[in-house]
């Protein structure tokens, strides 16, 4: 049998790795049930194991099995899955996502993702699939196959190309523990789109419950600046809007911020092929998808969130 979505999930069912396209990034899927499975993941990625990972599901269903929806997390859930919204919920008992995926917690983190044929992989698979990026840990995440296969490629047993990903940002991740649901990780699906439904995030302090934001993330070899007004000696500058830099290097010309963000991991691996002196981030307006977008790039220019 040659079907690919077959055999990624008879791959994750024997305890092996894939490459999981996903509408965020390429991600490194593996049996979410299994500690064996998950802890190739972390071996695969360099990831420090106090970093809980997101558990992908088919669709809600299999999520309710796994983590307990209040009605904000139900609605949350019914109005942007599948896509890039992740939700940290309390973890059933028999939550099928073993304790090494969560890092010990009593939370899970759950998602329906946006791409058909990540869906179609979990559901022929039947159970929940980790997939945290599939970069090397500390580098920029993968958003077409062939990057995804230069990083971790060496470390799975199928692949699947699912073509660029659309969207190019990680998840967005929510926690709705108390009630209250509070912002843990700005992402695709931004802040003003979340509290028009659910009302004000509370977002202060709360990065401290998610144990995954390193400082230095999502970082090129070479170093970025960002805000740059212009390029310095010997730096590329990734431009943004009309007439900023070398239109080979924009992240959009005509200023578009889900141009940006799908193009933003891209050109920081293009710009780091080149062996530059720096690679300079022209300023990107912080609203909408720009508060994710600053929050990638304030990583990768080594700055603390
Ligand atoms: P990644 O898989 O690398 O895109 O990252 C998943 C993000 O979700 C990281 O920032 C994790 O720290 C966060 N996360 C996953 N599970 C939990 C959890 N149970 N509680 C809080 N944050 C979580
Ligand atoms: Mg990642």
């Amino acid at each position: 049998m040659t079907d690919p979505i077959r055999l990624a999930a008879e791959a994750l069912a024997a305890g092996e790795l894939i490459l999981l396209p996903t509408e965020t990034v390429y991600g490194l899927g593996a049996d979410a049930a299994t500690p064996e499975a998950v802890a190739k993941v972390f071996e695969a990625k360099g990831r420090p194991r106090f970093n809980p990972l997101i558990a992908h599901v088919a669709d809600a269903a299999q999520a309710e099995r796994i983590a307990v929806f209040d009605p904000s997390a139900r609605r949350l859930a019914e109005t942007f899955w599948p896509g890039p919204l992740t939700l940290v919920l309390p973890a059933r008992a028999d939550a099928g996502v073993c304790d090494l995926a969560r890092a010990g917690l009593d939370s899970v983190a759950v998602r329906v993702p946006g791409h058909a044929k990540a869906r179609a992989v979990i559901a022929a698979f039947g159970g929940a699939v980790v997939a945290p990026s599939a970069n090397r840990s500390g580098r920029p995440s993968p958003t077409t196959f062939a990057d995804a296969f230069e990083e971790t490629g060496h470390a799975v047993a199928e692949a699947i190309d699912g073509g660029p990903c659309a969207v190019g940002l990680e998840s967005t991740v929510v926690s709705v523990m108390d009630g209250r649901p509070a912002l843990l990780r700005p992402g695709a699906v931004t802040r003003e789109e979340i509290e028009a439904l659910a009302g004000p995030l509370s977002g202060a302090g709360e990065g401290r419950r998610s144990p995954g934001r390193l400082a230095l993330h999502y970082a090129p070899d070479a170093p970025v600046r960002i805000d740059a007004e212009a390029a310095g000696e010997g730096e590329i500058l990734l431009g943004f809007g009309p007439g900023v830099g070398d239109p080979r290097w924009s992240l959009s010309e005509t200023g578009d911020l889900r141009e940006a963000a799908a193009n933003l991991f891209r050109r920081l691996r293009e710009a780091d092929r080149e062996r530059p002196a720096g690679i300079a981030v022209a300023p990107v307006p912080g609203e909408g998808l720009g508060e994710a977008i600053n929050d990638r790039l304030r990583r990768a220019a080594g700055f603390v969130g």
